[in-house]
C-alpha cells in the first residue's frame, strides 16, 4: 500500500489515492494530510478567514427531505417567516461588525409570492449596504427564471447542495417523488452556473448507507462541476425524522468528526483556490470543531445572526450550537478563536472565491 506521504506528493489524485486519504486511521497519516492541506491554504489564501452573517430567515420548507429537523412533515416545529424589518436590522448589524456579505437560508418554497418578496428584499437589502455587499441565498430549488430575477436584483451566490452526488444514495435519504427529485438537484446547479452566480455546493458526510467510495465521488464531482464554494459537514441525526431509524448503521461522532475534516483537507488538495466552509455542524460535535476545519483548509466560517427566539425552531439536527448567544456573543468570541489558531478575520475583504475570479 502507498504512504500518504507518496500519495500527496502526486501531481494529481486518483479516485483511488482519494479512498486511501478518506480511510486514513493512522493519527500521524491524519496530521500529515491535514498539515498539506493546510499549507495550500496559507500559500494560495493566506492566513485569513472570510465571514459571512447568516440568517436563517424562515423555517417553512415544502420538502421532506428525511434528515431534516424542518422537513414539513415534522409537527412539533413552529414555523416562523422574519419581517423585512427585522432582516434589515440584521443586516444593518452585520456592516456594523464590519462583514461584508450576509446568507439567506431559508426551507424551500416556491409560490409567486415567496419569490417576489425575496426579489423585493435583494433590492432592499442592496439599498441599505455598499454596492459591492455580498448576498448569498441558500433558499433551494427554483426555476431558471427566479434564479436569474434574484441575481439581477443583486444575489451574487448561491449555495444548493447536492447532498450527495450518488444518485442511489440521494433516493434513499428522500421520498420518491417529483420533488425530492436528483436530476432536478443536478439541473439546478446547472441554472446557478449559467446564471452568472458564484455557485456552491456540497454533501451531509457519514449518513446511512455512504460509503467511503461514495464520499470520494462526491469530491470528484464538485472537482468536474469547477463549483466555486463548498459547504459540507458531518450529517447529525434528529430523532424527529425518518433517517433516525437507521441510527445505528452510523459511524461514531468522533469518527464522523475526523472524516469531516480529511474531506475537506482533501478537497483543499484537489481545488486550491475554492473556499471551503467549515461549518457550524462540525462545532455541534466538537466546540472547537470549526477552528480544526480551518486548520485542514477550510477558509471561511458563516456565524450566525438570526435572532435567538427564532433559532430553536431552526434546528436541523440535535445538538445545534449558538442556540443560546446572541450575535453579538457569537461575533467576538468567534474573532478570539480565530486569532487563537494564528488566522485573522479578513475584514477589510468581500472574500469572494479566487477560483470563480480566476474562471471568469
Ligand atoms: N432548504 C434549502 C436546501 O435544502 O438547500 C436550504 C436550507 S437546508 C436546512 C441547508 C442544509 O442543511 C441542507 O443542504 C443539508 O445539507 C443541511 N442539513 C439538513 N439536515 C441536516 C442534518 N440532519 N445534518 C446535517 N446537515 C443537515
Ligand atoms: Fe427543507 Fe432544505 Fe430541510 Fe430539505 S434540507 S427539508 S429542503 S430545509
Amino acid at each position: 500500500m502507498m504512504t500518504v506521504s507518496e500519495i500527496l506528493n502526486r501531481q494529481e489524485l486518483s479516485r483511488e489515492d482519494i479512498i486511501r486519504l478518506l480511510s486514513i486511521t493512522d493519527k500521524e497519516e491524519h496530521d500529515e494530510l491535514i498539515k498539506r492541506a493546510y499549507s495550500i491554504k496559507e500559500r494560495i489564501i493566506g492566513r485569513k478567514v472570510y465571514l459571512r452573517g447568516l440568517i436563517e430567515f424562515s423555517n417553512y420548507c415544502r420538502k421532506n427531505c428525511y434528515y431534516c429537523g424542518i422537513r414539513s412533515g415534522n409537527h412539533k416545529v413552529s414555523r416562523y417567516f422574519l419581517s423585512d424589518t427585522e432582516i434589515l436590522e440584521i443586516v444593518e448589524f452585520a456592516q456594523e461588525n464590519h462583514l461584508k456579505g450576509i446568507v439567506l437560508q431559508s426551507g424551500e418554497l416556491s409560490s409567486e409570492e415567496f419569490v417576489n418578496r425575496i426579489t423585493a428584499l435583494i433590492a432592499k437589502i442592496k439599498k441599505v449596504t455598499n454596492p459591492d455587499f455580498r448576498i448569498t441565498l441558500s433558499l433551494g430549488e427554483q426555476s431558471l427564471d427566479t434564479y436569474k430575477s434574484w441575481f439581477d436584483a443583486g444575489a451574487q451566490r448561491y449555495l444548493l447542495r447536492i447532498e450527495t452526488s450518488s444518485e442511489e444514495l440521494y433516493n434513499k435519504i428522500h421520498p420518491s417523488d417529483e420533488l425530492h427529485s436528483f436530476k432536478t438537484r443536478l439541473k439546478c446547479l446547472d441554472y446557478l452556473r449559467e446564471t452568472g452566480y458564484m455557485t456552491g455546493t456540497g454533501v451531509m458526510i457519514g449518513l446511512p448507507f455512504q460509503t467511503i467510495e461514495n464520499l470520494a465521488d462526491d469530491l470528484l464531482f464538485i472537482k468536474e462541476r469547477d463549483i466555486d464554494m463548498v459547504g459540507m459537514g458531518p450529517y447529525l441525526e434528529h430523532a424527529d425524522t425518518p433517517l433516525y431509524n437507521y441510527k445505528n448503521l452510523l459511524m461514531p461522532l468522533n469518527e464522523r468528526f475526523n472524516l469531516s475534516i480529511r474531506m475537506i483537507a482533501v478537497l483543499r488538495i484537489l481545488m486550491p483556490d475554492i473556499n471551503i466552509a467549515s461549518t457550524t455542524a462540525l462545532q455541534s460535535i466538537i466546540p472547537m470543531g470549526r477552528e480544526i476545519g480551518l486548520k485542514a483548509g477550510a477558509n471561511v466560517v458563516m456565524p450566525n445572526l438570526t435572532p435567538l427566539k427564532y433559532r430553536r425552531s431552526y434546528l436541523l439536527y440535535e445538538n445545534k450550537p449558538c442556540i443560546n448567544e446572541d450575535a453579538d456573543d457569537c461575533l467576538n468570541c468567534l474573532a478570539k478563536r480565530i486569532k487563537m489558531i494564528g488566522e485573522e478575520v479578513a475584514y477589510n475583504d468581500y472574500g469572494d472565491s479566487k477560483h470563480y475570479i480566476n474562471r471568469k
